[in-house]
C-alpha cells in the first residue's frame, strides 16, 4: 500500500481515473530583493489519464510556474503535488530527473533543438539520456518523427525547417521516450497560423491514442482544440470547464481541401 497515492473519491472508477496529476493547495512565492512574488496561491488541480487540457492565462498569471512544478522542474513553496500517484516531495534530485526523463515529454515556446544536429539525432538525446543502445535509438526515433509527419527529413537540420517542422520534431522528441504526460508552454507562440495547425493536429493524435497532454497558451483558438480549460489569474484558479473539442484533424481537412497543404502524413 503505497501511502503518498492521492485519495480520490470513492467509486468504480476511481481507480483507473487516478489522476496523472494532483495539485492541493499548491503555493510558490519567489524572493525578489526584499519582495515576495507570489507566482501561485493556492493551486488545487487533478488531471486524469488522457486528458487534453489548456492552462490559459495573462501574462504573469503563473502559468509557466505551474507547468514547472508538474514538470518536476521546481517544487513548491507548500502544498502538495503528486505525479502518477507519487508525492514529489520525496524525491531527490536524481530522482526529479529520472521521472522527468521517462515519465514528461516537454515542448517549448522556441523549438529547443540544437542547431548542429540533424532531427533524427535531436530526437535521438532523450533516449541516449536514457541509456538506450545506439540501433535502438534510431529506430525509436525514426518512428517518432514519422508519427509526427517528418519521416522525409529526418536528416535535416533546424535551419532547414521550417517553425512548424521544428516544432513538429521537437514534439517528437518529447514523444520518443513514450512518457504518461506531454507538458507544452506556448507551444504555437512562434508559429503562424498555418504551423499552429500542424502543430495542433499532431497533438489532436497524441491525445486521440490516450495520451495526457497538457498545453499552455493564451490564444483561444488554440485552447479550442481541447476538451477541458483552467484558467489562471493572479496565482489562482479563476475557471475549469470541459468543452467539445474543435478537431484540428477536421479543421486541417477542411484547410487541405481549401488547397492551402497541410500535414504530411
Ligand atoms: P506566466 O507564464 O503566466 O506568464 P509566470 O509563471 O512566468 O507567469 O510568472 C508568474 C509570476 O511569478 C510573475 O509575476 C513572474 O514575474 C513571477 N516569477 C516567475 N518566475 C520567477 C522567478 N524565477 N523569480 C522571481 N519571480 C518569478
Ligand atoms: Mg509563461
Amino acid at each position: 500500500m503505497n501511502t503518498s497515492v492521492v485519495d480520490v473519491p470513492a467509486g468504480p472508477t476511481a481507480r483507473s481515473r487516478r489522476p496523472v496529476i494532483a495539485l492541493r493547495n499548491v503555493v510558490k512565492e519567489y524572493r525578489m530583493g526584499d519582495n515576495d512574488v507570489h507566482a501561485l496561491r493556492g493551486v488545487s488541480l487533478d488531471i486524469p489519464r488522457g486528458d487534453f487540457v489548456a492552462i490559459m492565462g495573462a501574462s504573469g498569471s503563473g502559468k509557466s510556474t505551474l507547468m514547472n512544478i508538474i514538470g518536476c522542474l521546481d517544487v513548491p513553496t507548500r502544498g502538495h503535488f503528486w505525479l502518477d500517484g507519487v508525492d514529489v516531495r520525496t524525491l531527490d534530485d536524481d530522482d526529479l530527473a529520472r521521472i522527468r526523463n521517462r515519465k514528461i515529454g516537454f515542448v517549448f515556446q522556441s523549438f529547443n533543438l540544437l542547431p548542429r544536429m540533424s532531427a533524427l539525432a535531436n530526437v535521438e538525446l532523450p533516449l541516449v539520456y536514457a541509456g538506450v543502445r545506439p540501433h535502438e535509438r534510431k529506430v525509436r526515433a525514426a518512428r517518432a518523427l514519422e508519427a509526427v509527419g517528418l519521416g522525409q527529413r529526418m536528416d535535416h537540420y533546424p535551419s532547414e525547417m521550417s517553425g512548424g517542422q521544428q516544432q513538429r520534431a521537437a514534439v517528437a522528441r518529447a514523444i520518443v521516450t513514450n512518457p504518461a504526460l506531454i507538458l507544452a508552454d506556448e507551444p504555437t507562440g512562434n508559429l503562424d497560423t498555418e504551423s499552429s495547425l500542424e502543430v495542433m493536429a499532431v497533438f489532436d493524435v497524441l491525445h486521440s491514442q490516450g495520451r495526457t497532454v497538457v498545453l499552455i497558451t493564451h490564444e483561444e483558438d488554440i485552447a479550442a482544440y481541447t476538451e477541458r480549460v483552467v484558467k489562471l489569474r493572479d496565482g489562482h484558479i479563476v475557471d475549469d470547464y470541459t468543452q467539445d473539442p474543435a478537431s484540428a484533424r477536421a479543421i486541417h481537412q477542411a484547410h487541405a481541401d481549401a488547397g492551402r497543404g497541410g500535414v504530411p502524413r
